[in-house]
């Protein structure tokens, strides 16, 4: 394994070999009892992973933008009005979705970096009607976690249905659709959820199904109309196959077993790990004298890390640098600040060695662009995290 590469970008991410291993099993057919089995038992454990008892669980094949189509497609009509609070690149695409279904959009979106005051989206959700409210709990093109807590209970307040991106925040940060009054929240299956891409996840509370039945007009997209996935989802769950477009019947098999790992972990325990190596790969950065996108700690996503590029070299050489020493790192994304900052992804199965082996790496590649600090500072400052001294 001399070529071995960690992939550290914000998905997709390094995978379980059990998880892999189910990936590589003989394919089954869909209406194979196994199958109706394992896809039975993942989408109750999606609705446990999402915390929303009552919510219907949705796994469909493709990326995380058809959980943003998926969402937008089935709750907005013609003539609606949504609330897109922006904090980055996957705040305009939703724009864009919304729009697409006829919508017309609002954004709050706050620099690159920053997160609105919620007394600013209280004053703008008092000036008018939301039908829909949206929010990216991790923009990962900033790395900004979003107050998905205080900004729901906002929507519910002033009575909009509140959609949350959670494609660089399940199973990584803490998402309780329940407890904060989320209608419908989606993620894809190659981020925190630990499966290689091609899964769509979501679940829709009864408020947001409710919404969906009382539609005035049909649904404007075919394949992400709930109107036919529902069925297949409940009879799945009653253990019972049914068919609409093929399941990806192997990365299915996959969701079941990482899933099974995840609520085995357990969500408190999983969070409080992803909160400590966050901690610990922040304060590797920032021994290293660099900053990093988001304004300040308490708006920083745990799944990624977006650090700047110091002054004094030229960034874009930093990221093929650390990948020549072996660790794939992310680059810019944010079209306004592209060229100033790169990205760790860190979540899902990264564990304490990832996390020192991506700083090492990191100082290698500073090193090599030609960057002075104090060598090893970066490791003894994330060592330090997790050794809780
Ligand atoms: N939303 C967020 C917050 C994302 O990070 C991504 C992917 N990086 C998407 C949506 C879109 O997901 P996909 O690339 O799987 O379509």
């Amino acid at each position: 394994m001399k070529n071995r590469s960690l992939l550290m970008i914000p998905g997709p991410i390094e995978f379980e070999s059990a998880v892999l291993a189910a990936m590589g099993a003989p394919t089954t057919g869909h209406l194979a009892p196994n199958f109706v089995e394992a896809f039975g038992q993942a989408l109750e454990r999606t609705r446990t992973l999402f915390q929303c008892k009552e919510g219907q669980p949705f796994v469909l094949a493709g990326s995380g933008t058809l959980g943003m189509d998926t969402a937008c497609a089935n709750l907005v009509e013609h003539g609606d009005t949504a609330l897109v609070i922006n904090t980055g690149y996957f705040g305009d695409r939703i724009g864009a979705i919304l729009e697409r279904y006829g919508a017309t959009v609002t954004h709050i979106r706050p620099a690159a970096g920053h997160h609105p005051a919620l007394s600013e989206v209280e004053q703008v959700l008092k000036s008018g009607h939301f039908k829909v409210m949206t929010i990216t709990h991790v923009d990962t093109s900033t790395g900004v976690l979003a107050d998905v807590k205080g900004l729901s209970a906002l929507g519910q307040k002033y009575g909009a249905l509140v959609i949350v991106d959670g494609v660089c925040s399940v199973a990584g940060e803490e998402l309780n659709m329940d407890a904060w009054g989320v209608d419908v929240a989606f993620t894809a299956s190659q981020k925190a959820v630990g499966v290689p891409p091609g899964l769509a996840l979501a679940v829709a509370s009864p408020k947001a199904l409710a919404a969906f039945k009382n539609r005035k007009t049909p649904v404007g997209s075919y394949y992400a109309d709930w109107t036919n996935w529902l069925p297949v989802m409940q009879a799945y769950e009653a253990r019972k196959a049914a068919y609409f477009g093929t399941p990806a019947v192997n990365l299915v098999f996959a969701l079941n077993v990482s899933l099974g790992q995840i609520l085995q972990e357990g969500l408190e325990v999983r969070f409080a790990r992803h909160t400590r190596i966050s901690k610990a790969v922040k304060a590797g950065i920032t021994a290293l004298g660099l900053g990093q996108v988001p304004q300040n700690d308490s708006i920083a996503a745990h799944t990624m890390t977006a650090p700047r590029f110091p002054a004094g070299i030229n960034g874009a050489d930093l990221v093929p640098a650390v990948s020549r020493v072996g660790v794939t790192l992310a680059g810019g994304l944010h079209p306004e600040i592209k060229n100033e900052y790169f990205r760790i992804g860190h979540m899902g199965a990264v564990n304490q060695n990832d996390v020192l082996a991506t700083i090492g790496a990191i100082e290698s590649g500073l090193s090599a662009c030609g960057y002075k600090f104090e060598t090893g500072a970066g490791l003894a400052a994330a060592q330090r995290v997790f050794s809780g001294s």
